[in-house]
Order: structure tokens, then sequence, then C-alpha cells
């Protein structure tokens, strides 16, 4: 085929429609991911902000981070222990030197998280301060370092 109006012949015309199609494509993967895109680039440059959830102490404890002079850390105020039958909010409990986390709803006893008497002062600190050397450990286990 020949288009003399466009003075181009059809392998020319081939290689223009492949490049608009190539564009399309871009057009659409970028439009998919447009409200996700700043979350997609983020968690490719802090491979870390997608672990967010884990099992420890037979127990679901989530969490967010916070950006901290540049760098991102646990977000100690939005830990959530969340018990494993029930989904009720877990509290910290000991018992002696024996630290664990207790469901005052259906009386579930988590797995100790902490033993030995408090190096921070309170044991809700000696948890958050727990929990962040074993969601380290964890991502060091994953070959994830900040
Ligand atoms: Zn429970």
């Amino acid at each position: 085929m020949y288009f003399p109006l466009l003075q181009i012949n059809s392998s020319e015309l081939n290689v223009i429609l492949m490049a608009i199609i190539i564009l399309l494509f871009f057009f659409i993967v970028i439009f998919l991911y447009n409200n996700s895109l700043a979350d997609f680039v983020r968690s490719l440059r802090y491979p870390k902000l997608d672990y967010e959830e884990d099992l420890f102490w037979n127990s679901i404890i989530r969490w967010k981070w916070v950006k901290v002079n540049g760098q991102y850390e646990l977000d100690e105020t939005r830990i959530e222990k969340i018990c494993p039958r029930c989904q009720h909010n877990l509290i910290t409990q000991q018992q002696g030197d024996i630290h664990f986390l207790f469901c005052e709803s259906c009386r579930f006893i988590s797995t100790e998280y902490y033993e030995g008497p408090l190096k921070e002062p309170t044991a809700d600190q000696q948890f958050r301060a727990v929990l962040k050397e074993e969601v380290s450990a964890e991502l060091r286990k994953s070959g994830i370092y900040d």
C-alpha cells in the first residue's frame, strides 16, 4: 500500500503504528498506576515499607513506618497487637519477669516476648523495643537493609 497524501509506504506506516501502540501501552500503564505510582516508587526505594504485619509470639502484630530525619522508622504510635483467636487488641502483661500479650476478651495468652527485668521504663515501652529488634531481624533475614 502507498498513501500518496501522507507520502509514506506501508513499512513506514507499520513503524508509526508500532510506535503509537507502544506509547499507548505506556500511557495505560502509567494511568493504571497513577494513584499508586508514588507508593510504587516509594516501595521500590524502600522495600521494607511493604513489611507491616507479621506473626510474632503467636500474635498478629501490625505497624506503620514513619519518616524521621529522612529515614523510615517503625512508628511506635501505630502498633497493633491483635488476638489471633478473636481479633481483639492485646495488652502487655507480666508475671514476675515473664512478659507476654493477653486478650481481655477471650483470655488468649501469647508466648513471652521478653523475659527479665525491664530495660525500658514500662512494659509497653519494653514491648516496642523488642518488636523493633524483631522487625529489624526479619528484614535482615530477607536481605532488606535501611
Ligand atoms: Zn482474643
